[in-house]
C-alpha cells in the first residue's frame, strides 16, 4: 500500500467526513476544509440502508450508529387513508448489518466528526478553496485565507451545488430542480411504528421513518413552484395544509402538529455528472457528482461508498490518474442506477391523478416488492 499521498477533502458533510476518516485510517495525510464556520446540521433524521452501514463499518463506526439508531426491516406502502397496499422488506441486511438504520442527522454527523478526528484527519471550519492549479507534481491549492499548500489529490465532496464541479466542468453539469420539495418534522414515535411507512395520495406522498426509541420523522413530498420561499414560522401551517388529503395515521399526526414544530422545507435537486468524475488531480464525489431524489434513502449511502472506494483506490500502488479512473469506473454505474431509479419513483408517485390512483395502487400491490428487491440485489453487491 502506498501511504505517501497527501489528500485535501473539500466539504465536511457526510461524504467528506467519511472520506477524511477512510483516507486518514489508511495512512494518508488528510486535510478537510468546510466553508461553514462550525459543524451545523439541520435536526431531522436520515435512514442508512444496509449498504451504507457496510461503508460505515469499513470506517469503524458501525456499532456507534447502531447504538443511537433504530433498526428496521423495510417499508409498508399504504393508500392515503392508511390501508396497507404493499409490504416491502429491504434485502440489504446480512449477518453483520440490519436492512435499515434510522438515526438523527446530528448523531450521524457527530459520529463521523469523531471518526475523522480519531483517524488523524485535520478539519478546518470557515475555510474554502479559492484556486487549484495542477501539474505533474501536485495540485497547488490556494485557500480563502490566502494560505497555499500542495496535495496529490483534491476530493470535492462539496454537495449538490458544488462550486468545484462548476469550476472543473465549466458549468456544463449543473444541478436541476426536480419540481418537488420535501417537508420534514421530527415527532414522537408511537410504539407500533417499527418500520418505514409510505402513504400515496393524488400527486403527493407522505410517510415516516423511525429514528430512535423516542423519535421518528414525518415527511411529505409535494410539487411546488421553484419560486416558492417558505418562512420558518409559516412552515408548520403550510405542511398541515399540504397534508389535507390524507386520512388514517398521517391525519392523526397532521392534527397534532403545532406552530411550534420545527418543520424543515427542502427543495429537491438532482445532478448526474457523466464519467469521468476527475480532471488532473481533482475528483468530484458524493452529492456533488450524483445527488438524487431521496426516494431510495441512498444519497448519503452513495457518498459514504464513494468515501471508502476512493480510499481503496488511492491506496493501490498506481498513478493518481489510474486510481481516479478506477474510482469512477467502480462508482458511476451504481450511482447512476440509484439516480435513475429514485427519479423514476418520484415521477411515478407524483404523476398519480384521481383517475390513475386505483391502477397505481394495484401496480404497487403487484410489482413494488419485486422491483425494489431487484435494486437491493444490485446494491447488496460490494461497492
Ligand atoms: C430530503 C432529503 C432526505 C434524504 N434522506 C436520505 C436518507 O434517508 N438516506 C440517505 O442515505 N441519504 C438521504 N439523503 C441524501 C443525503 O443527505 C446526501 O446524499 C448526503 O448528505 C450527501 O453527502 P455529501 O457529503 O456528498 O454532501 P453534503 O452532505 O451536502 O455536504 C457538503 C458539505 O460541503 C460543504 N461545502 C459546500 N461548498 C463548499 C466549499 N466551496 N468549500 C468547502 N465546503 C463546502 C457544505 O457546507 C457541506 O457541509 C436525503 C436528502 C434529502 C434532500
Amino acid at each position: 500500500m502506498s501511504t505517501s499521498k497527501k489528500v485535501l477533502v473539500v466539504g465536511a458533510g457526510i461524504g467528506g467526513l467519511g472520506a477524511g476518516a477512510a483516507l486518514a485510517q489508511r495512512g494518508f495525510e488528510t486535510d478537510i476544509v468546510e466553508i461553514k464556520p462550525a459543524p451545523d446540521v439541520y435536526g431531522v433524521g436520515i435512514n442508512q440502508p444496509g449498504n451504507s452501514l457496510r461503508a460505515l463499518d469499513r470506517i469503524g463506526v458501525l456499532d456507534e450508529v447502531l447504538a443511537v439508531g433504530f433498526q428496521f426491516d423495510g417499508w409498508d406502502f399504504h393508500d392515503a387513508d392508511g390501508n396497507l397496499v404493499a409490504p416491502v422488506r429491504t434485502r440489504l441486511g446480512d449477518d453483520r448489518v440490519p436492512p435499515n438504520n434510522g438515526l438523527s442527522r446530528r448523531d450521524l454527523h457527530d459520529i463521523l466528526i469523531r471518526a475523522a478526528d480519531r483517524a488523524g484527519a485535520r478539519t478546518t471550519y470557515g475555510l474554502t478553496v479559492d484556486e487549484i492549479r495542477c501539474d505533474a507534481d501536485a495540485a497547488h491549492v490556494r485557500f480563502s485565507d490566502g494560505r497555499e499548500d500542495d496535495y496529490d489529490v483534491v476530493a470535492a465532496f462539496d454537495g449538490v451545488k458544488s462550486v468545484h464541479r462548476e469550476r472543473l466542468f465549466e458549468g456544463r453539469h449543473r444541478q436541476a430542480y426536480t419540481g418537488f420539495v420535501i417537508w420534514r418534522v421530527t415527532i414522537p414515535r408511537p410504539a407500533d411504528v417499527v418500520r418505514g411507512a409510505v402513504f400515496q395520495s393524488v400527486g403527493e406522498k407522505a410517510g415516516y421513518i423511525p429514528l430512535s426509541q423516542e423519535h421518528m420523522y414525518l415527511f411529505n413530498v409535494t410539487p411546488e413552484d421553484r419560486s416558492v420561499r417558505v418562512d420558518k414560522a409559516d412552515a408548520p401551517r403550510l405542511l398541515r395544509e399540504r397534508l389535507h388529503s390524507f386520512g388514517g395515521p398521517v391525519a392523526e399526526i397532521r392534527d397534532a402538529l403545532t406552530d411550534d414544530d420545527d418543520v424543515v422545507y427542502s427543495p429537491l435537486y438532482e445532478v448526474m455528472l457523466p464519467a469521468p468524475w476527475w480532471v488532473d488531480r481533482v475528483v468530484i464525489c458524493g452529492d456533488a457528482a450524483h445527488a438524487c431524489a431521496p426516494h431510495l434513502t441512498q444519497g448519503a449511502a452513495m457518498a459514504l461508498e464513494d468515501a471508502v472506494v476512493l480510499a481503496d483506490e488511492l491506496s493501490r500502488d498506481v498513478s493518481v490518474h489510474e486510481a481516479l479512473d478506477a474510482f469512477t469506473v467502480r462508482r458511476y454505474p451504481r450511482a447512476k442506477l440509484v439516480n435513475d431509479a429514485s427519479r423514476a419513483i418520484l415521477d411515478a408517485e407524483m404523476a398519480v391523478t384521481p383517475e390513475t390512483l386505483p391502477m397505481a395502487l394495484e401496480g404497487m400491490r403487484a410489482h413494488l416488492a419485486e422491483n425494489m428487491g431487484h435494486i437491493d440485489d444490485v446494491l447488496r453487491q460490494p461497492a
